[in-house]
């Protein structure tokens, strides 16, 4: 196992990564769900101090890789896989090296990103491309022979954001569209609306287990609770003519 990578496993078959180099509050969360014939890797963090032969797996089955939306730090590592699935409207992102299209930039400019309180920059910080080998679209599962992955689009944080739903057991993947920090809804491809129509979808299934891209693994009560914060919040901002 590689040190680069903080383990948790959440249930038999999932397991939750995080990175060491990355500063605590900037981490973001991906999580490798084993089936028995295929596994699957949603998102990969921002790729720093790991690559996917670290991964705590049986490497001889095939490794099919989601990204759940385009930005920089969940797509660190998607470029190695040979299977890399994601939805068609942000195709082009995906197929860009240019981190600014990853957003990793300006965000990260001058800011201490790095668990050692170092900065990132333009030129030591470069994602390469990862096109597409294959579009995911609302409704498509990806069968992993004892676990089936349903996908959602979840628009909002971003315009091909995707949610991930293992029915059988309650497990929700959401990234960026739900988790206990702040949701960046005002970033270039964010749209309030449909993030909140993304959320009343979220909230029509039976989830057990919450599984997002930053902070906490949320049970159904602190999820509902999350959205419903949200929800507060956009409409305190419409008050403030800001919606
Ligand atoms: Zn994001
Ligand atoms: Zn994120």
């Amino acid at each position: 196992m590689n040190e680069g990578l903080v383990t948790e496993q959440l249930t038999a078959n999932v397991t939750r990564f995080c990175e060491a180099l990355i500063c605590p509050d900037e981490r973001s969360y991906f999580y490798l769900v084993e089936g028995r014939e295929i596994d699957c890797l949603i998102d990969s963090g921002w790729g720093l101090g790991w690559s996917l032969a670290d991964l705590p797996r049986d490497a001889v089955k095939p490794l099919i890789a989601v990204a759940t939306h385009s930005h920089y730090d969940h797509i660190g590592r998607f470029f190695e896989a040979t299977e890399r699935l994601g939805h068609q409207t942000e195709a082009e992102l995906f197929s860009s090296c240019d981190a600014v299209d990853k957003q990793a930039f300006p965000y990260l400019d001058d800011r201490k990103a790095l668990a050692d309180g170092g900065t990132l920059t333009r030129e030591s910080y470069q994602i390469p491309a990862s096109p597409l080998t294959g579009l995911l679209s609302d409704g498509d599962a990806i069968e992993l022979g004892s676990a089936r992955l349903e996908i959602v689009h979840t628009p909002g944080h971003s315009p091909g954001s995707l949610s991930l739903i293992e029915d059988a057991s309650g497990l929700l993947f959401c990234a960026d569209t739900v988790h206990d920090g702040h949701i960046h809804d005002d970033i270039p491809g964010a749209d309030r609306r449909a993030l909140l129509a993304s959320h009343q979808r979220l909230l029509e299934r039976k989830v057990v287990l919450v599984c997002p891209g930053h902070g906490s693994v949320m049970d159904a009560a602190a999820f509902q609770k999350r959205i419903a914060e949200y929800a507060v919040s956009v409409d305190l901002a419409k008050d403030n003519g800001r919606v």
